[in-house]
Order: structure tokens, then C-alpha cells, then sequence
């Protein structure tokens, strides 16, 4: 069992993303005074979402179903697949509205740094997907860091030979840049000039 106190409450939400504890205690103490409108509600949504969000057993895209809403919308081009590193660079992609094939989500990139390998990536099935859905074009929307780099080169070498046109995304990304936090604007030029690979 937890010791609950309010001060815990705080310094849980000080460490999630853009939360110092100023901005915790402001919003625990919003919770306080609206117990019954917010503060359970949020409780029994967080806690109900968390039993129930699972990782697609095709795309590793998280939902409440797995195969998720994506991969069985059938008005989505299915001979096409969008290789993402994050969900956040899948959600960046819907929000502009500007593809409407399947998408592969990694759960990261190949990093010799911090030790990952392609066993800690979503990489099993990425080459039977390709084959057995007759895939036509696979698009590598890793970012474009050293990390994404590496990763976008590994994804080539690993499909060559599956049928599949493999392009990458092109101009608009800026050197460093990470997908999740651009623009639609740019996302959509970088998508539109995307380039096919050498292989
Ligand atoms: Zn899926």
C-alpha cells in the first residue's frame, strides 16, 4: 500500500513532462477543490485507460484494441507503411491529416550510445508485414538526428529484396530536428518531397 499524502500527489506530477512544482501544486490543488467534478473522474479515466491500452499486434501503435483503429480502417492505403521511431511522430502525422496509409511504430532508434539494439526496436515483424500485405512503399519517418540516421539505414538494408519502394522523408525536417515538434506545415513538405533510396 502507498502513503498517500497530498504532497505525494505533488511530487508525482512534478516529474511528467513541462510540470515543474509550482505548475503540481496548482494543478493538485485544482483537483482539491474540485473533487467530485475533476478529481475522480481523471482518477477513474487514467486508471481505466491504463487496464485497457495494449500495443497493436501489427503497427505497435497503442490502443484499447489490438489489431488498433488504424491498421483495420480499410479506406486507409493499405499497400503503403510509415515507419515512425515514436507514437508522438504517428499522432504528428494524423493531426496534419496528410497520409492515410498504415503505419510501423519502432519504440525508438538503434542507439550505440545508449546500448539499444535491433532487439529492443518493434523490427520482427516489419519484413513480414511488407510481404505478406504485398506493401508497395515503405516510408522511413525517422528523425532526422545521427540516431535516426542510423536506424532509417538499418530499415533499408533490412527489407531490400521485400518488393517494396523504400523512400525517406525529404526536405523541411532541419538537421537535429525531431518529428513530434514540427509544424504541420513542414511535416507535409517534408512528406510531399520525400525521395526513394538507393538500393
Ligand atoms: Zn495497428
Amino acid at each position: 500500500m502507498i502513503k498517500i499524502s497530498i504532497k505525494g500527489l505533488i511530487e508525482v506530477f512534478s516529474k511528467l513532462p513541462n510540470l515543474g512544482p509550482s505548475s503540481s501544486r496548482r494543478l493538485v490543488l485544482h483537483l482539491l477543490r474540485n473533487k467530485e467534478k475533476t478529481m475522480i473522474p481523471l482518477s477513474q479515466y487514467i486508471i481505466a485507460l491504463a487496464e485497457q491500452i495494449v500495443s497493436c499486434q501489427f503497427c505497435g501503435n497503442f490502443d484499447v484494441i489490438s489489431p488498433c483503429n488504424i491498421c483495420q480502417d480499410k479506406k486507409r492505403n493499405q499497400k503503403s507503411l510509415c515507419v515512425v521511431e515514436d507514437l508522438g511522430d504517428l499522432w504528428a502525422f494524423e493531426r496534419g491529416g496528410i497520409y492515410s496509409g498504415l503505419y510501423h511504430v519502432l519504440g525508438g532508434t538503434l542507439s550505440a550510445i545508449d546500448g539499444v539494439g535491433p532487439e529492443s526496436l518493434n523490427l520482427d515483424g516489419l519484413r513480414d508485414r511488407i510481404t505478406l500485405n504485398g506493401v508497395e512503399e515503405v516510408i522511413i519517418a525517422t528523425n532526422a538526428t545521427l540516431d535516426g540516421q542510423v536506424t532509417a539505414h538499418y530499415i533499408t538494408e533490412l527489407i531490400k529484396g521485400s518488393g517494396a519502394k523504400v523512400s525517406r522523408l525529404a526536405c523541411g525536417i532541419p538537421i537535429g530536428g525531431e518529428i513530434d515538434y514540427l509544424d504541420e506545415g513542414t511535416l507535409k513538405a517534408a512528406l510531399v518531397s520525400r525521395h526513394e533510396v538507393e538500393s
